[in-house]
């Protein structure tokens, strides 16, 4: 996961990141028809954009790096 920072304001923890995900899912149906996610693989993200949730815009929040 990446981190950002909002330089208007210092918000280093709350924003609302919208992405696009591709995933590869293993659903597991039992016979009652529930499905259970057994596998997850995320094969490709997109971030259309990231907003601080104090400041409400996109404008001036940037990565400050990725956790791994
Ligand atoms: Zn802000």
């Amino acid at each position: 996961m990446t981190t950002y920072r909002c330089d208007q304001c210092g918000n280093k923890t709350r924003f609302d990141v919208y992405d696009t995900v591709a995933r590869r899912r293993f659903e597991h149906a039992d016979f009652a028809g529930d499905i259970e996610i057994e596998e997850e693989e995320i094969l490709e993200r997109t971030i259309q954009k990231v907003v601080c949730r104090w400041c409400d815009t996109p404008d001036q929040v940037i990565e400050t790096g990725a956790d791994r």
